[in-house]
């Protein structure tokens, strides 16, 4: 495997942020660790960028065990949450930063620089102050700046937390074509569920400083292998270790009746509460499908499954 992560254990004095944590990433993947905040997803993510001194455990890269190796040294790079941009330097300074220690020539370093600024289209920002950017260019500055270097793995901590709505999509993209140009390695942290539904090959899922299930966005949210991989991962209705999704129940000619006790306008979809054999359930249908109104009579389907 690319990386490997085996047995990471990390404490701050009796707080255990991490515990345990081992998995395994193959090259060209986006792995995403989603989880809630404090689940020890930074721990993970400066343990292998090399910010914080580990209490145990392996990091190999490329065959090679970097976990006692300085941040320089590691061929991984960095974009943290906040940027961590110059202010008081311009857009091209910022991304040629990381060329001043190896030995580039002044000339050879613009040149790198002017074809990063291409490749992440901010042609003629080269001179601009950074401060004065917007976030998604400030964002794509920072990206730039990491992948100078031509680091091996890409480490990204909640990159996109400071975007709004549309720029998170579009930087979603942004950051799969960079993927394919770089060839690159990522390991995206976040708390966000579309974000990792977006962007990722895999999600490692945490909570508490353990990982709870490893798997592909699809699996996790089909198959979910506890209760917490069930409700971080959309929502469901539960009892007794079955399951069902909302939008997994249907209406039909052939179904048993349930009678709607609540609905909630949620854009593209309603959302109905239905009471079906004296128990609620939550049920979802889009919005260019039949309406129901409170009181009204419904045939539904529903199989539900064991977490
Ligand atoms: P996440 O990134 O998932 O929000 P973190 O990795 O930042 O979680 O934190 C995991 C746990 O470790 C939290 O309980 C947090 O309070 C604790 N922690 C993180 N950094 C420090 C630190 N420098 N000193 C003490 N506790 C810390
Ligand atoms: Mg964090």
């Amino acid at each position: 495997m690319f990386l490997e992560i085996k047995n990471l254990t990390k404490k701050y004095k009796d707080i255990e942020a991490i515990r345990n944590i081992s998995f395994s990433i193959r090259e060209k993947e986006i792995v995403c660790i989603l989880g809630p905040s404090g689940c020890g997803k930074t721990t993970i993510l400066q343990s292998i960028g090399g910010f914080i001194e580990i209490d145990s455990g392996e990091i190999i890269l490329d065959d090679k065990n970097i976990e006692n190796i300085g941040p320089e040294e590691r061929e991984t790079a960095t974009v943290f949450q906040s940027y961590g941009l110059f202010p008081h330097k311009t857009v091209i300074e910022n991304i040629i930063y990381g060329l001043k220690f190896r030995k580039y020539k002044k000339k050879d370093a613009l040149l790198e620089g002017k074809r990063m600024l291409e490749v992440l289209n901010l042609k003629g920002y080269e001179d601009k102050r950074v401060t004065k950017l917007s976030g998604g260019e400030q964002q794509r500055v920072a990206l730039g700046r990491a992948l100078i270097v031509k680091p091996k793995l890409l480490l990204l901590d909640e990159p996109f937390s400071n975007l709004d709505t549309k720029l998170r999509i579009t930087m979603r993209e942004e950051l799969l074509r960079i993927r394919d140009v770089f060839n690159i390695t990522m390991i995206f942290v976040t708390h966000d569920q579309e974000d990792a539904f977006s962007i990722a090959d895999r999600i490692i899922l945490m909570n508490k400083g353990r990982i709870e299930q490893i798997d592909t966005p699809r699996n996790i949210y089909l198959n979910p292998k506890t209760e917490f991989s069930l409700n971080f991962l959309g929502s469901a209705n539960m009892g007794n270790g079955l399951f069902v999704r909302p939008e997994s129940i249907k209406i039909s000619k052939d179904g048993e009746e349930a009678i709607v006790v609540k609905k909630k306008f949620k854009g593209s979809y309603m959302e109905y509460v239905i009471e079906y054999k004296d128990k609620e359930y939550r049920m979802t249908r889009l919005n260019n499908e039949e309406e129901f109104h409170i009181g009204d009579k419904v045939y539904i389907e529903m199989k539900e499954r064991k977490i």
